[in-house]
């Protein structure tokens, strides 16, 4: 049976990842990042490529095992696509959701394009710079209040096109289907299997 590192320690994403994989790339056992003892990389890249690129090969260094990696962040047109990569530390090193919120609602005060979007790189690196990988995007619109105690990050504040709720209120049964993640490891699976090693 194959091995395939899911670069995470965090059981959701895990959990999320591996479904969306399991049923398109078959014969593989996924582990996570839980039961190693290694410290994570710097992501100090400047495009989500660049630091899904960075934890790929970090990890495939560490563990010579197929590696999944990602990274995310959110994009708002009015604001030039910021926060982008430093989505998770746009209001300071140790962000609260609240916090993340809270900075993106004052610094779109006042401002009536809404059009941002959710972006995920996720990559498959299974031998020394041997790698595939895959964008995806989910666009909405930045609500004027924060609504929805589901999910995490910016989900409070996030209305998919097509919806007039925030993802926080739609839920992950609504979310993981047509989530920026969820496109991108989606594309990915598939051209996995266009390699033939599964
Ligand atoms: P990472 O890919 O786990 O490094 O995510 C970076 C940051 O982007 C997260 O901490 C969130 O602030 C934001 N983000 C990424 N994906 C989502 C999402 O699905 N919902 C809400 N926020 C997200």
């Amino acid at each position: 049976m194959n091995k395939i590192v899911i670069a995470t320690t965090n059981k959701h994403k895990f959990n999320e990842i591996r479904d969306i994989l399991s049923p398109i790339v078959g014969n593989v056992e996924f582990l996570s990042l839980n039961g190693y003892d290694i410290n994570p990389p710097k992501e100090d890249g400047k495009t989500f490529f660049e630091n899904a690129l960075i934890k790929a090969r970090y990890y495939y260094s560490k563990l010579r095992i197929p590696v999944l990696s990602d990274d995310s962040g959110l994009e708002v047109e009015a604001l030039g696509g910021r926060p982008g990569v430093l989505s998770a530390r746009y209001a300071g090193e140790n962000s609260t959701q609240r916090d993340l919120i809270n900075k993106l609602l004052k610094e779109m005060e006042g401002v009536t394009n809404r059009k941002a979007r959710f972006v995920c790189v996720a990559i498959f690196m299974y031998g020394d710079e041997k790698f595939i990988f895959s964008q995806g995007v989910l666009w909405g619109n930045i609500s004027h209040e924060p609504r929805g105690d589901k999910g995490f990050g910016y989900d409070p504040v996030f209305i998919p096109d097509g919806y007039t709720r925030t993802l926080a209120e739609l839920g992950e049964e609504v979310k993981n289907k047509m989530s920026h993640r969820y496109n991108a490891f989606f594309e990915l699976a598939l051209k996995m299997k266009e390699l033939g090693i599964f």
